[in-house]
């Protein structure tokens, strides 16, 4: 198993498991696409428990330029949803800029929490803006309660409920991924690639060049050597997965709000410098 699982996935992981069957109720009525035996209040209780336990593990970024920017970049992606969430997004800032924490986290219920190292390691707006759709695109859909819906019916016992990039950092590793039954693994891709069509259409529709995430997948995204061990789609075949979708849409004329570069400069100031990261590719 890897050693920079970061505390979350040790604390939290167990945390949200048990939370997850504890939770579960078959007599709710499946909410939302696919089978899913939450309502969407337990889903928005479970999440408030997730969040304020990754709050203790990771410390806000305490910067207000840079919070209103990621809460109206979000709010903008957000309204861009084929349907209006029943859920109200929170987006929120980590200080987490180790180099290892590169993609937001999706927690149930409507929970982005966005690392310091995103921020610095985005080359434009265009990946921040990719990643974060891919992000509500998780919780719009409801992964993590299908997710841990999936693992009640499995008897499977160790299921990550929050949904993380490909990079390393907050992501559950190939040591976790070893434990989970081949069929999991199938699902969390299918997950994956429906996070990253859904993201494609947000961010366009929101006004943002969806070409922004295949971009970012590009530079930041492992790639293992045992890929069918993995929770993630190979990178390539995500690309092509994501360009291909793009060439179905209609093309659009984007915006940038120009702000980018100040709000990156205003995060590196807070952190220190990041140390190199092996899987950014420049
Ligand atoms: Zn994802």
């Amino acid at each position: 198993m890897r050693s920079n699982l970061g505390i979350f996935d040790m604390s939290v992981h167990a945390f949200l498991t048990l939370f997850a069957v504890a939770a579960l109720n078959a007599q709710d009525q499946p909410v939302g696409k696919g089978v899913n035996l939450y309502s969407t209040e337990k889903e928005v209780a479970l999440g408030t428990q997730l969040a304020s336990d990754f709050r203790r593990t990771h410390a806000s970024l305490d910067d207000a330029a840079a919070r209103d920017y990621i809460e109206q970049m979000g709010a903008r992606l957000v309204r861009a949803l084929p349907q209006p969430p029943p859920f109200t997004y929170h987006f929120e800032l980590t200080t987490d800029s180790s180099g290892t924490f590169l993609e937001p986290a999706s927690l149930p219920g409507g929970y982005v929490f966005v690392p310091a190292g995103l921020i610095l390691a985005a080359k434009d707006e265009t990946e921040l803006a990719g990643t974060l759709a891919h992000a509500i695109a998780h919780i719009a859909t409801r992964h993590g309660t299908r997710q841990a819906t999936r693992a009640a019916i499995a008897q499977q016992a160790t299921i990550p409920l929050v949904f993380v990039g490909g990079s390393n950092g907050y992501g559950p590793s190939q040591g976790d991924n070893l434990l989970l039954p081949v069929g999991m693994l199938q699902f969390q891709r299918a997950f994956e690639s429906e996070a990253d069509m859904l993201a494609v259409g947000i961010a366009l529709a929101a006004g943002y060049d969806p070409h922004g995430l295949a971009s970012y997948v590009g530079r930041v995204q492992e790639d293992p050597q045992q890929a069918s061990m993995s929770g993630f789609p190979r990178r390539d075949t995500r690309i092509l997965r994501i360009e291909q979708a793009i060439q179905g849409l209609q093309a659009k004329t984007y915006t940038s709000s120009g702000e980018f570069a100040q709000i990156q400069e205003e995060v590196r100031r807070r952190q220190p410098p990041a140390p190199p990261n092996p899987t950014l590719q420049r």
